[in-house]
């Protein structure tokens, strides 16, 4: 049988476009890719890139309150949405056309259009084409989720905030995630009134519990009105903002209530269950080690498959596809010791196991330390920074390392390379300090803070 492709991807985000254009210009496959929306995916149009320049957009109010400190006559201004949003946008569009050429320049064929399946080598577009592929590549993403409730079309998800004409004046998040912290960190640096609900007792569930609370009392030293143990009961449209009330007993209006309480694979209308896809509980379609579904000719990578949910592992699992399938090469995507930031302020960098889930695991030594950095210190403010690894008693190998601080992002990475190769504490001992640095401190702390 002879096919139009030999490989249909859907979906232009990160996994789908590095698996296009590596089967395509690298294997010398014919290549068609679909996008509905914009290329470049969640990271790109309305994730990682757009969240991370309003990190930095956010940054400057504590820099201006250090510079001062520091001898600098400035006088610190409000931030003006009108002068940033359109440089925001055009440096997406930017980025967006980048993906455009690297698939064109690739001989990727483009398609704006959403694409469905029609059989097992099928595919329809909503443009009413019809086209034929050996394998078809699924690399449809996440959205937001937003549990349903009255009033509940009065919030809105992280998606809009990237489309904002004006900037609210206050704001509530509901979660505790990733999202959710990392934007009431950013609009509060941004200088808006954020208030932050999340349902548990302490936000991040997942990560280390030390650095967990390091963080959200970090938050809330820098003006986050956090609230933990607290969910919302109602929500109306009011003439004041969107009206809350609270499982504790509050009530009150906000400009916009934003929902950050998870996402959910893009799997829904695509036609697998009538192909007979096997999907997941939350949705997610269910793959083997290389990333091929219940079906064989077709493959899923990146938050559609409901894996580790970060851009750099759907990258790494559209490249293990191509090696696996137009390579002859069977790759497993590597999914241990994956590094990841939350960018809230600050940073939490974190590789390997919690403190909780290596003591599960076998005995333990633990080494913290926490401190006023010398930067912050100097200016007058309060700020901590923690330094953790999890050590394990038998084979003295790393397990785990967690930094709360300015730049943990760039920290952990390079930590992340010495805990992947297996080094273990006395290979940190060994390894002199760069001075005077924060991250100085991973490799000269000598006792153990506990054992576990
Ligand atoms: P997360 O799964 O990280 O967090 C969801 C939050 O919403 C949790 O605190 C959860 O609470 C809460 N929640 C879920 N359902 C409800 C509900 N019905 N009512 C109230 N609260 C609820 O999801 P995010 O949306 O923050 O992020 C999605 C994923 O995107 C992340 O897991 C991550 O993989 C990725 N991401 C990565 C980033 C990075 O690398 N820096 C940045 C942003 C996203 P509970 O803990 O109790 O379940």
């Amino acid at each position: 049988m002879t096919f139009d492709y030999d490989l249909f991807v859907i979906g232009g985000g990160s996994g789908g476009v590095r698996a296009a254009r590596l089967a395509s210009s690298e294997a010398g496959a014919k290549v068609a890719l679909a996008e509905e929306y914009r290329l470049g995916g969640t990271c790109v149009i309305r994730g990682c890139v757009p969240k991370k320049l309003m990190v930095f957009a956010s940054s400057y109010k504590e820099q201006f309150e250090d510079a001062r400190a520091y001898g600098w006559d400035v006088q610190e201004g409000a931030h003006d949405w009108d002068t940033f949003h359109p440089k925001l946008r055009a440096e997406l569009d930017r980025l967006e056309k980048i993906y455009g050429n690297v698939l064109s320049n690739a001989g990727v064929e483009v398609f704006n259009a959403r694409a469905t399946l029609k059989d097992a080598h099928t595919v329809s577009l909503s443009t009413g084409e019809t086209v034929t592929a050996k394998h078809i590549l699924i690399a449809t993403g996440g959205t937001p989720f937003k549990p349903e409730m009255p009033g509940i079309e009065h919030t809105i998800t992280s998606n809009e905030i990237f489309l904002w004409d004006a900037m609210p004046k206050s704001v509530l998040i509901v979660g505790g995630g990733f999202i959710a912290c990392e934007f009431a960190c950013i609009l509060n640096g941004l200088g808006l009134e954020v208030t932050q609900f999340y349902r548990g007792a302490q936000v991040l569930r997942g990560f280390d519990d030390e650095a967990r609370g390091h963080v959200a009392e970090e938050m809330k030293t820098g003006g986050v009105n956090l609230h933990v143990g607290t969910d919302v009961l109602a929500i109306e449209k009011r003439d004041a903002g969107i009206w809350v009330k609270d499982s504790n007993g509050g009530e009150r209006c906000y400009d916009q209530v934003i929902y950050a309480t998870g996402r959910t694979p893009n799997s829904t209308g695509l036609g697998l269950e009538a192909l007979g896809v096997e999907l997941g509980r939350n949705g997610n379609i269910v793959v083997d080690d290389y990333s091929q579904t219940s079906v064989p000719s077709i493959y899923a990578v990146g938050d559609v498959t409901d894996r580790i949910n970060l851009t750099p592992v759907a990258i790494r699992e559209g490249a293990a596809f191509v090696e696996t399938v137009f390579h002859g090469r069977p790759t497993k995507p590597d999914h241990e010791l994956v590094a990841s930031a939350v960018f809230t302020q600050p940073e939490l960098g974190t590789v390997g196991l919690s403190e909780e889930a290596a003591a599960e695991q076998e005995p333990i030594e633990v080494y913290a330390a926490s401190f006023r950095p010398m930067q912050s210190l100097f200016a007058g403010r309060d700020n901590r920074v923690l330094m953790k690894l999890i050590v394990s008693q038998e084979s003295r190998k790393v397990l785990g390392c967690h930094i709360v601080a300015p730049q943990a992002g760039e920290m952990i990475q390079l930590a992340a390379v010495a805990i992947k190769m297996g080094a273990t504490k006395e290979d940190f001992d060994r390894t002199v300090a760069v001075h005077p640095t924060m991250s100085e401190e991973l490799v000269t702390m000598k006792t153990p803070t506990r054992t576990a």
